[in-house]
């Protein structure tokens, strides 16, 4: 590759740069892959962005519009291209969305970065410049950016709206966005108010209905029925709550034994055992004006029994049992009451309390509600309903981008224009600055300016509209100063995108910048792939050089040649992996 000679001849000397034709290929290898994966999301990006149908090994369909989640699902093996899944994973839990935008940005910064090497420039140069100008560009967004209060109930709808209007269930934001805001709201802790921890609120879905049937539901919602045996109440109003932690059946001996029973008066001797063991387990939870119990799902012995059902049922108790254990806590923390682990330690100060348990029939199935939970905790339920699983699990995927929003908004009170209006913004910005900076390092800068646009040329591309003259106009809106015209890819055309109420939070936009840009400055210091050596060619080895040994003989001392042969073949040919499994194979349809 020829060296490029900078323009200055003070900085030509450590800038420029010649690289040999190994790293070379390594790192174009690298780029390749990572921008392949980057294309592969680049069509879903947008309102108008088309979804993914995924139909995974195991027969399972996904259609999606996120992201993270096409990436997840999509079997990587190039380890660069797996960097770029997984920064679609560090934004979606950084910030919960942004995760095509991320990986279409990384794409176009490595794009440039093509350029700038295949030019000669030094790829330490290139990633000290890259993240120069990520730091200048959080700094634009956040002077771009337009503070917001979190008592406004509407902005935060709206920025929810942004962010579902771009999925599969977009018809529906009206009313996933205010659900959203209301549940992320209710579960701020006024003691930490930037804090909202999303397993507060839990999502429960349940086929049936369409979407418009979601709902929130301010209590408990179990996606099954209550138990019907002996004809057990299934609605319980003024409910006295116990969360139990162990089981109401005749307990088993601790090592695996058999009993031999000989006669009918011993068996009547136990069968009398076990019923006054439930029986008096019963009553004791009948004392503390218990009348729901959750039973949590037992793997040593059955939780409950036809029996200790039939005399719970006798008692007027509601029974709700496998309650799975990973439920208890957010089942406590709304209730507001402890779990119970023993029949010793129960309780009536350990009870939660609620006006009413009922079971209702929805769909095809029969769910139980929990609600006008006293004292109750700052977690909320949203059940979502559908036609198909399919609609279901992307509306459960939606939300879930939407709710995050919303915590972005809580944790970092700032909005920003969507619509490529930032990212027009900030390359014009980053354009005029890189025209300041000396060397090499306004290139880099220009570059990483130019990369930005992928947004809002993508935008207008999967809407259908004039990429080209869609983004000049963008740009020349920008240069007169309004620096909120957006592509209005509704209206096909450039406005305030502000007032159409497109917005995102700040913290998407720059987290989407900086953790693309870290990745991108990951891949380029990369110069070569080192494969640690396959251990089956070594256990192989030694299996050979010990049956030698131990046998010796005209074949295995062939063998043992031929080993050798292929081993220094493939450490000759090339050090890479793909020669010694060759060899390895060889070895193995030779024995
Ligand atoms: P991501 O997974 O990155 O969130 P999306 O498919 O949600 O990808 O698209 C987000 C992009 O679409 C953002 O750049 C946002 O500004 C833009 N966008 C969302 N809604 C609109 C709209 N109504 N008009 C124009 N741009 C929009
Ligand atoms: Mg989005």
């Amino acid at each position: 590759m020829a060296a490029v000679t900078a323009a200055q001849p003070r900085s030509s000397k450590t800038e420029s740069y010649v690289d040999n034709k190994r790293k070379e290929d390594i790192r174009q290898a690298n780029i390749k892959a990572a921008r392949a994966v980057a294309d592969a999301v680049r069509t879903s990006l947008g309102p108008k962005g088309m979804d993914k149908m995924i139909s995974t090994a195991n027969g399972e369909v996904i259609i999606t519009n996120d992201g993270a989640t096409i990436l997840n699902k999509m079997e990587v093996l190039q380890p660069a291209a797996k960097m770029l899944v997984d920064l679609s994973k560090s934004q979606d839990s950084a910030a919960g969305d942004g995760t095509t935008t991320v990986v279409v940005i990384a794409g176009a910064l490595l794009k440039q970065c093509l350029l700038l090497l295949t030019n000669g420039i030094h790829p330490t140069v290139i990633s000290d410049s890259l993240h120069k100008a990520s730091t200048k560009a959080v700094d634009v967004l956040t002077a771009m950016a337009v503070p917001l209060e979190i008592s406004d109930r509407e902005s935060l709808i709206k920025s929810a709206s942004t962010s579902l209007n771009s999925k599969v269930v977009s018809q529906y934001s009206t009313l996933l966005a205010p659900l959203a805001v209301d549940s992320v709201l209710w579960v701020v802790d006024p003691a930490k108010p930037d804090m909202v921890d999303l397993r507060d609120i839990k999502i429960v879905k349940k086929l049936g209905g369409t979407v418009d049937d979601t709902e929130l539901v301010k209590g408990l919602v179990f996606d099954k029925k209550a138990s019907h045996a002996a004809g057990g109440p299934t609605r319980m109003e003024n409910a006295k709550i116990a969360v139990i932690q162990f089981q109401i059946s005749p307990p088993k001996t601790d090592i695996e034994q058999s009993i031999v029973v000989s006669d009918y008066t011993q068996m009547d001797r136990i069968l009398k055992e076990e019923r006054n063991y439930i029986l008096g387990m019963i009553k004791k939870i009948k004392a503390t004006g218990c009348n729901v119990l959750l039973i949590q799902k037992s793997i040593l012995r059955d939780a409950v029994t036809d029996l200790s059902l039939h005399y719970l049922a006798k008692a007027k108790i509601m029974v709700i049992k496998d309650v799975e254990r990973e439920d208890i806590e957010f089942i406590t923390k709304t209730l507001n009451c402890l779990p119970i682990a023993n029949i010793e330690h129960f309780r009536a100060e350990k009870l939660g309390h609620a006006d009413l348990v009922e079971e209702v029939s929805l769909g095809d199935g029969k769910i139980v509600k929990v609600t006008g939970i006293k004292d109750m905790g700052r977690t909320t339920t949203v059940l979502i309903r559908g036609s198909n699983q399919l609609v279901i699990d992307e509306a459960e995927r939606s939300l879930h981008d939407a709710l995050c929003v919303v915590r972005c908004l809580v944790s970092k009170r700032f909005l920003i224009a969507g619509g490529g209006a930032p990212e027009i913004e900030l390359s014009r910005q980053l354009g005029a600055w890189s025209k300041v900076l000396h060397g090499m390092e306004g290139y880099c800068v220009r570059s990483f300016a130019e990369a930005l646009e992928v947004i809002p040329y993508t935008l207008a591309e999967n809407a259908g509209l004039n990429r080209i003259a869609i983004v000049t106009e963008l740009r020349n809106r920008h240069a007169q100063g309004e620096i909120n015209a957006g592509i209005n890819v509704r209206k096909g055309q450039i406005t305030n995108i502000l007032e159409e109420n497109v917005v995102q939070p700040l913290l998407v936009s720059t987290s989407a910048i900086t953790l693309a840009t870290e990745c991108v400055r990951m891949i380029l210091k990369i110069d070569d792939i080192v494969n640690v050596r396959d251990s089956t060619m070594v256990s192989a080895a030694k299996y050979l050089l010990s049956s030698r040994i131990l046998y010796g003989g005209f074949f295995l001392n062939f063998l043992f040649c031929l080993f050798v042969f292929f081993s220094k073949l493939c450490f000759l040919v090339n050090n890479e992996t793909i020669h010694m499994q060759h060899a390895h194979l060889a070895i193995q349809a030779l024995l």
